[in-house]
């Protein structure tokens, strides 16, 4: 059996940033609390927690002058006014990629732009992000959010639009709203900002080529990780056989009548869990 794996396969620059960030915070600070999971991948927290981090999902679970780590994804604007104002110490570990975002569409909107976010609604970068963006501007998750969203447009005193992307987003399902946005936008200046990050669209290029070459696919991540599930999607649609798992112990798959098998991980993804499978596939020789 052949085992190919991605090389762009697991941890990003900024999980990896914020992770080993997270550890050396740990490591000289006592009491320390992440809002939300740092990243999407339950193996990452539960090391973290080993460490002493204790996850919290409000603010108001602490005291005034906690020390608080901010995750990769970012937080809202009214996150950082409520920890200001109860002075709460944070730790801001998000994603440099995801904080220019930030930057970008507060820029936007004092330009009198209207912001069309391509993004999952419910995701925490994106809560965090539209939170900037102000009351003119919309979440386009998917092509039948597009007539609300030119609605919205229209209603508005907007003429110039634009429109961004949640940075773990499918490239092809932007580019293909982008175009339906263009379409009915042709009476506005637009301005298309891809703001998906190059970690996400380099994975998404190599899966595209790796499902191609493959018998089978083997995605790892976590259940909750939004790019790992575009890594599975767009798989599944090249390879009938593509199968996702956060770790070894959710393969329960004969995989000896495969001859050639690609292994590629989410971007929160830690090389312990891939070596963990590539490990279960070599006994297959
Ligand atoms: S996927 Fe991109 S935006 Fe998200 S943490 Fe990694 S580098 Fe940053």
């Amino acid at each position: 059996m052949k085992i190919l794996i991605g090389k762009s396969a697991g941890f990003c620059g900024g999980v990896l940033n914020s992770v080993n960030r997270a550890s050396t915070y740990l490591e000289q600070n006592k009491n320390v609390y992440c809002l939300g999971e740092l990243v999407h991948n339950p193996q990452v927290i539960k090391d973290l927690e080993n460490k002493g981090l204790k996850i919290i999902n409000s603010l108001d679970e602490i005291d005034e002058n906690s020390k608080v780590i901010i995750r990769a994804h970012g937080i809202p604007k009214e996150t950082y006014d409520l920890a200001q104002k109860r002075k709460i110490e944070l730790y801001d570990l998000t994603c440099p990629k995801v904080l220019k975002i930030h930057d970008d569409v507060k820029k936007y909107v004092n330009d009198d732009y209207f912001i069309v976010l391509i993004a999952h609604k419910t995701h925490p970068e994106v809560i965090g992000t539209i939170s900037f963006c102000g009351e003119n501007s919309i979440i386009v998750e998917d092509e039948e959010d597009i007539e609300k969203a030119v609605a919205k447009i229209r209603a508005s005193q907007q003429k110039k639009v634009v429109v961004i992307a949640q940075t773990t987003f499918s490239m092809d399902l932007f580019d293909k709203m982008a175009e339906m946005l263009k379409k009915e936008l042709q009476d506005y200046e637009l301005v298309i900002d891809n703001t998906i990050c190059n970690a996400t669209e380099k994975r998404q290029k190599e899966i595209k080529e790796l499902a191609t070459k493959v018998d089978a696919m083997i995605i790892i991540g976590g259940k909750n990780s939004s790019n790992t599930k575009k890594l599975y999607d767009i798989s599944k649609s090249i390879c009938q056989n593509t199968y996702a798992i956060e770790t070894v112990e959710d393969l329960n798959t004969n995989f000896n009548s495969y001859q050639t098998i690609g292994i590629m991980a989410g971007a929160s993804t830690p090389q312990k869990s891939i070596d963990e499978v590539r490990e279960f596939l070599e006994k297959y020789n």
